[in-house]
Parts: structure tokens; C-alpha cells; sequence
């Protein structure tokens, strides 16, 4: 069964800068830079007929383009931080479409995502990296990157079966317009 999840790609200049962010962590496993995204609705492992289903309903989406602001570094799981991340402004526009695609998943029969939206690039998985250390890391690291780019398109990409994990292939891309 296919494993996707619908995303904002990350231009190749804006994964540079923010390749800026890797090193200086222990416990870090740095994700590579070919894969950042910025999900925006996970569907998981399902079977090939939702899934056509579910590319049909994203091929109905009409939506403009709209500007991404990346807000800076920050870490996900609190005093067991999980993930080191770079923030995503939520926009009116972003959480606009990930509502969109939250409803969009549901009427292809998907249960509901019952987690709140927190758009973000992921940029390392933490495996035993203390809060302090965590800490010290954003302290360093802090601020806007004053990054920002144009949203052209959405896309549905699929990960590893199963086990997820990159290199994500784009399944299909649908416009902004
Ligand atoms: P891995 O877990 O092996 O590091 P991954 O998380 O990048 O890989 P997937 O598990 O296929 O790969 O997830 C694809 C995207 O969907 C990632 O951005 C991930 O954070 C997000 N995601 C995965 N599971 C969920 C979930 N249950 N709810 C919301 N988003 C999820
Ligand atoms: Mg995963």
C-alpha cells in the first residue's frame, strides 16, 4: 500500500540556508537537505483506491499562491524534545490549505487528524539529546532566518512503505493559481 502524505516542496536555495542549521547537536540524526518538506496533511499507508480517490479531490483544490515565511529553529516534544524543527509562519493562507486537505482526506474516507496543524520543516530527529543541550543549541542558533518563498504548487508524496523515511518521490503536483 502506497504511504503519502501531501506537502509544500522546500526550494533548493531555501534547503541551503537551511542546511545552515546542521552541526553542533549531539543526538542529532540531521535529515538531508534533498528531503525537506513541509507537510501538510499525512495520509499513511493506504489502499490504492483511496488513494486515487484522494489525488482526484487534490486535483479540485483552487487556491493562490502564497508566501512561506520560516520563522526559525525550534524543538518539538518538550522535556523529551523528538524533533529539531524550523517554525513555518501560519498564515492565514497555509492553514487554509491544510484545512482544505484535512477535509479533503476525510471525505476519501480517512479518519480525522486530531492533532493541531504546526506547519514546519523537520530538520533532525533527536535520539537522546538532553532539553539543556537542546536549549543551548536554539540559544545559539535563535532568531529569524529572515527566509521566505513563494508557494507555486502543492504536492502528494509518497515515503518508503510502511516504514516512511526518505528520498520522497512526488506522485503528482498540483498547482496554486
Ligand atoms: P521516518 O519516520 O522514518 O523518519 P518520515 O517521518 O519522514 O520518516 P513518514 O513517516 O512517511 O516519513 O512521514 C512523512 C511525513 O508525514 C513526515 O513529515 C512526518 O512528520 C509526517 N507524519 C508521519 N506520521 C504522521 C502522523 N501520524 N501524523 C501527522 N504527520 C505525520
Ligand atoms: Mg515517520
Amino acid at each position: 500500500m502506497p504511504r503519502l502524505f501531501t506537502a509544500i516542496e522546500v526550494p533548493d536555495e531555501i534547503g541551503l540556508a537551511l542546511a545552515g542549521y546542521r552541526g553542533g547537536l549531539s543526538g542529532a540524526r540531521w535529515i538531508d537537505v534533498e528531503n525537506y518538506h513541509i507537510t501538510l496533511r499525512f495520509l499513511g499507508d493506504i489502499d490504492e483506491e483511496t488513494a486515487q480517490e484522494a489525488a482526484y479531490l487534490l486535483g479540485q483544490v483552487r487556491r493562490p499562491p502564497f508566501e512561506v515565511t520560516i520563522t526559525g529553529p525550534d524543538a518539538f516534544g518538550g522535556g523529551r524534545p523528538r524533533a529539531l524543527v524550523a517554525k513555518v509562519s501560519p498564515s492565514p493562507a497555509i492553514l487554509e490549505l491544510q484545512a482544505e486537505h484535512e477535509r479533503l482526506a476525510r471525505r476519501a474516507g480517512l479518519p480525522a487528524e486530531s492533532r493541531k496543524f504546526a506547519p514546519h520543516v523537520t530538520l533532525a530527529r533527536l535520539r537522546d539529546a538532553s532539553p539543556r543541550a537542546v536549549a543551548d543549541y536554539l540559544g545559539l542558533r535563535g532568531g529569524p532566518p529572515g527566509l521566505s518563498f513563494r508557494a507555486e504548487q502543492f504536492v502528494l508524496y509518497s515515503s518508503r512503505d510502511s516504514v516512511g523515511g526518505g528520498p520522497y518521490v512526488v506522485e503528482a503536483a498540483y498547482p496554486l493559481r
